[in-house]
């Protein structure tokens, strides 16, 4: 029953507004003004909430049955709803299904539903005996309870269900359907988000919005995205490689220079160096070239990013029984504020006080030296 003034009722051939109710014994009465078409004692007439809010609640709870619909043609019988709700802003539909439904199937169901609501079909509710419901193929939740009488829901012949909710007068009140998400919820349960009416043409103004942002960002038309995403991608891979080739050109010549800072500590090869602004993937590559030219020795590199210490030990593979660089590592990373290990040939770690770095690494030859002696 519709209380509220400005609130509309609707039948198959006329619509009124109404204007206040009454009381008629024990039955509320509308008082109305004829709005188009006309209406006949005995037509059925549908009451509709006509505030905004309740209004594109209303849009939203009978898309979810041209949805529920439209799942079970395109997905399979297997489909049934699992959880609903529907608020102003959108309806959410949960509904067993054993994998994700594919893009394809998105936008058959999504058609489907929009095409329905072109159809324009009347919204009808039945009030009928729950068995000659059934019979009528009027989908019912398994394991539910429901009263002797039930309220049948009906779109065309496209979607029969028991519902007592309020619903639009006809399919065509929907005016647009558009699904925004699709995803997991439990094992065997998916759940589509969507938005009808004024909510779903927000939400084409605003992905056109986006769309136009990013071809302004791109120098392009918006038909010309995808192309020009695809070059760009193409371009930066390229550009990957030629710094992935430069920074191991830069790494085998400070490896080559760093040899010449190579002293000798009890007869072992000992070379310690900070080098600059190194990521720890160049550093790497260093120590892998500076050792494979050692006969016998260590080697410790550091580099400061981001004041952030990153450290690396290498041991030639001929000394690891004397000298361990998990040790090396794990002696210069507490003096840098940071903790470390690894391998007896190769560790690494990292550090949080770069001013400490210095005196850390003249602290490697002694430490060296007392291992050896
Ligand atoms: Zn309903």
């Amino acid at each position: 029953m519709l209380k509220a003034a400005g609130n509309k009722g609707t039948s198959a051939n006329g619509s009124y507004q109404v204007m206040g109710t009454k009381k008629f014994g024990s039955h509320f009465g509308h008082e109305g003004k004829l709005g188009m078409g006309e209406l006949k004692v005995g037509d059925t007439v549908n009451a509709r909430v006509e505030g905004p809010r309740r209004q594109a609640t209303a849009l939203n709870h009978s898309a979810t049955h041209l949805l529920h619909a439209a799942l079970r043609t395109v997905l399979g019988d297997h489909v049934t709803q699992k959880g609903s709700l529907v608020t102003h802003e959108r309806t959410r539909f949960d509904f067993s299904h054993p994998q994700p439904v594919t893009a394809e199937e998105l936008i058959a169901i999504e058609s489907m539903v929009n095409r329905e609501i072109r159809q324009n079909e009347v919204v009808e509710t039945r009030v009928m005996p729950i068995e000659e419901a059934k019979a009528a193929g009027a989908m019912a939740l398994f394991g539910e309870k429901y009263d002797d009488e039930v309220r049948v829901l009906s779109m065309g012949d496209f979607s029969v269900e028991l519902c007592g909710g309020t619903h639009v007068a006809r399919t065509g009140d929907i005016g647009l359907f558009k699904i925004l998400s699709e995803g997991g919820v439990a094992s065997g349960v998916r759940r589509i988000e969507a938005v009808t009416g004024e909510g779903a043409l927000e939400q084409v103004v605003a992905l056109e919005a986006t769309l136009d942002q990013a071809a302004a960002l791109l120098k392009t038309g918006a038909d010309s995205i995808v192309s020009k995403i695809e070059q760009m991608t193409e371009r930066l891979k390229v550009t990957e490689r030629e710094v992935d080739a430069l920074k191991m050109k830069l790494a085998t010549q400070a490896g080559g220079d760093l040899l010449d800072d190579v002293v000798d500590v009890c007869g072992v090869q000992c070379l310690v160096a900070s080098l600059d602004g190194q990521d720890p993937k160049t550093l790497r590559d260093t120590l892998d070239r500076v050792k494979n030219r050692l006969s016998q020795g260590v080697v410790v590199l550091a580099t400061v990013r981001d004041e952030k210490v990153n450290l690396i030990a290498g041991v030639t593979d001929n000394l690891t029984d004397r000298v361990k660089a998990g040790d090396l590592i794990g002696f210069v990373a507490a003096q840098v504020g940071g903790r470390g290990g690894g391998r007896a040939d190769m560790a690494q770690a990292g550090g949080t006080e770069p001013a400490s770095l210095p005196d850390a690494m003249k602290s490697v030859a002694a430490w060296l030296e007392e291992q050896l002696s």
